[in-house]
């Protein structure tokens, strides 16, 4: 395959400053719970993309100073020689692959959660962070601004002995310089408060000194979020102004959208909400205050759209967070043409709370995402496995049973066969992604699909075929992987109906909605019936709709979009009697579909081995079934596949 003339753009070297970016895809900062306290892990994370023809590749937010510590979440952190050398192993895996190492230097100020430091935050002015208000800042003297201009610069110095190319002077996402910037945090009345000249002063004085300290070696990079006051926003024509007045002092310019979080958190925008490409009127417009360099991103996966918004001159770079994620391999799949091996992000955001709340970050789409240090799994190859002889009989073609059968076909298997009672493949996925905002969910299902043609002489895929265990035992294989799924809980009242129906109709009627899982589904279900014109109310055990939303940044724009749509709240009913409503769709728990793993394992008959994996083990988010699926095939011919390998934990 040859790649389209049109993407040709896409791969033309770009100077910033005195370091030359190979081509337009870069990997922004993003967090990934490894910081410096995994610092293998994080070294095997970022040199996967650069491998995979990322030309640039960032880490996360890295706190300059002890005064900007954020526990419980991880940032990196160049305070000092030990965390040089951490960072190192990063930097030689980039370079490694001939891509540039970038350091988005970071201070929080106001926004800093200092648990573990047990400083005080420091930000321009005493007030209270809007997110957690029970922690005062204490507002800076010129002396603490000198300080920590001081440690910006010790930072960059650092980056350079630990072989970064590129260094933020990092404020956008409400953090300190924008705070400096911001009249709604910057109530000083001396020389850094008062007029935009002013405000904008921490944050140009911190970019001149750093580049007088650096700018010789590395690129200086900023990353600005002009589109709102709110929150420590910043003013678009004041952040226009600020891009303007900075532009002599950067070479590259890293544009964002929104705050840091609450409301005006439109950065990392889920697919629930927001479209591929959806920044680009921001960027265009402040691309019109820069002689400079510019990147944009948006979820970008659509080779067509990304050299389409480069060639506009919108923007100079595609930046990349999740797309990378997803699929660390993209730019070297549109470099060669690859185009129907594009893992295409779903906007999911399992990847931010995985790296925020969890610790360490992981993909629905990208099962291997965050392994490939601890469990040595790389995402284009695969290991012949030792058994690959054998047949192998994957019953179940959700997402966990395709996965497992195409990683096992990846490691050699000929004789694979994925069996389904339905007829298509996707399993529920195939319902879900009829939800209202959830349509990008069908790339899970889209892009195995295409993996499972592209394997045909390997994988034979039967559907409408409802397996049996006698059958199962007498189909021809060794080795049975159960991939049956689980089903929402029903039953006691005739108006209950399962949410795997929901999407194909409704009974007439007002609508209740129980949901006793929190996330995805029972919202879900809630805002189909209310596009439907019903009446809903929706009951759960908690204190808002879907609280396990908020960790994908979805929650905060979902709910008053459901208020303005008219959903009631209430709580669960103890009994479904009281519940006035003509429907009531049943979302408040799954159970696997185990039995015929069971009757399986108690008759094996002359099968080798019978496993399971995925919602028929426990019904758990869509990210671990598909992780289930990989990882029994990637560990199958170990000494004991059923129970996970221990990881290494660097
Ligand atoms: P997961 O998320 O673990 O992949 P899903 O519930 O999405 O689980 O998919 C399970 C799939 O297994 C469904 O497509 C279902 O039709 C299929 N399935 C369940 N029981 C059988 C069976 N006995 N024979 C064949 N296919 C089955
Ligand atoms: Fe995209 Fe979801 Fe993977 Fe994040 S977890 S990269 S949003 S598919």
């Amino acid at each position: 395959m040859t790649r389209e003339a049109r993407h040709d753009i896409l791969f033309e070297p770009l100077a910033i400053g005195p370091v030359t970016l190979p081509n337009r895809f870069y990997q922004v900062p993003h967090c990934t719970g490894f910081g410096v306290t995994k610092p293998a892990s994080q070294a095997a994370f970022r040199g996967m993309k650069a491998e995979g023809g990322w030309g640039a590749v960032c880490t996360e937010y890295c706190s300059i100073s002890p005064s900007s510590d954020d526990e419980p979440y991880v940032s990196a952190r160049l305070w000092d020689d030990e965390d040089v050398a951490r960072l190192r192993l990063m930097t030689e895996a980039v370079h490694a692959h001939g891509a540039l190492a970038g350091v988005e230097l970071w201070h929080g100020g106001l926004g800093a959660n200092a648990r573990e430091s047990r400083l005080p935050p420091l930000a321009p002015s005493q007030m209270a962070n809007e997110h957690t208000p029970w922690v005062v800042a204490q507002a800076m003297t010129v002396a603490d601004i000198e300080r920590e201009q001081d440690a910006w610069v010790a930072a960059a110095r650092r980056a350079v002995a630990a072989g970064f190319d590129i260094v933020y002077v990092y404020g956008s996402h409400s953090y300190l310089p924008a705070q400096f910037l911001s009249p709604l945090t910057n109530l000083r009345t001396d020389a850094y408060g008062g007029s935009f000249a002013n405000r904008a002063r921490f944050w140009l004085e911190a970019i001149e000194r750093v580049r007088e300290a650096v700018g010789e070696r590395c690129a200086i990079a900023v990353r600005i979020a002009a589109d709102s006051l709110a929150a420590a926003g910043v003013d678009p024509d004041e952040g226009a102004a600020f891009v303007r007045a900075a532009d002599p002092l950067v070479d590259l310019w890293d544009a964002a959208v929104g705050a840091e979080a609450g409301e005006h958190r439109t950065d990392s925008g889920a697919s629930r909400h927001f479209a591929q490409g959806y920044q680009i009127e921001l960027t265009r417009w402040l691309r019109a205050a820069t002689s400079k360099p510019m990147i944009g991103v948006g979820r970008y996966t659509d080779p067509d759209l990304m050299a389409d918004h480069v060639r506009s001159g919108a923007i100079d770079v595609i930046g990349s967070a999740r797309p990378s994620i997803a699929d660390p391999f993209l730019p070297a799949k549109v470099r060669d043409g690859r185009y129907d091996e594009i893992r295409e992000c779903i906007g999911c955001n399992q990847c931010y709370s995985r790296a925020n709340y969890g610790r360490h970050i992981g993909c629905t789409q990208n099962a291997t995402a965050g392994e490939e240090h601890r469990r040595g799994w790389h995402p284009e190859r695969f290991a012949p496995a030792a058994n690959a002889d054998r047949d192998v009989l994957v019953v179940g073609a959700g997402p966990a049973g395709m996965e497992c059968a195409i990683v096992l076909a990846r490691r050699g298997f000929r004789r694979v066969h994925l069996v389904d009672a339905a007829p298509d493949v996707g399993g529920h996925v195939g319902w879900l992604a009829r939800l209202p905002g959830l349509g990008d969910w069908a790339r899970v299902v889209d892009w195995r699909r295409i993996q499972l043609r592209r394997l045909r002489r390997q994988i034979e895929v039967i559907t409408n075929q409802p397996l049996d265990a006698a059958t199962v035992r007498s189909y021809g294989a060794e080795i049975v992987v159960v991939a049956t799924g689980s089903r929402w809980l029903t039953g006691g009242d005739p108006r209950l109906v399962a949410p795997e129906s929901v999407a194909d109709g409704l009974p007439a009627g007002a609508v209740a909605v129980l949901d006793g899982e929190g996330y995805l589904v029972g919202a879900a279900c809630a805002e189909h019936a209310l596009g439907l014109g019903r009446r809903v109310t929706y009951h759960s055990p908690f204190d808002r709709v879907a609280p396990f939303l908020d960790e994908t940044l979805e929650g905060v724009l979902l709910r008053p979009r459901l208020a303005t749509a008219g959903l009631a709240l209430a709580p669960l009913p103890s009994s479904l009697a009281d519940i006035n409503a003509d429907v009531i769709i049943d979302a408040r728990g799954r159970r696997s579909d185990e039995a015929l793993y069971h009757e399986l394992c108690d008759d094996p008959g002359d099968l080798e081995a019978v496993y399971r994996v995925g919602d028929c083990a426990a019904p758990r988010m869509l990210a671990d079934a598909i992780f289930d699926g990989h990882r029994l095939a990637r560990e199958i011919d170990g000494p004991q596949p059923a129970v996970a390998r221990v990881w290494l934990r660097g």
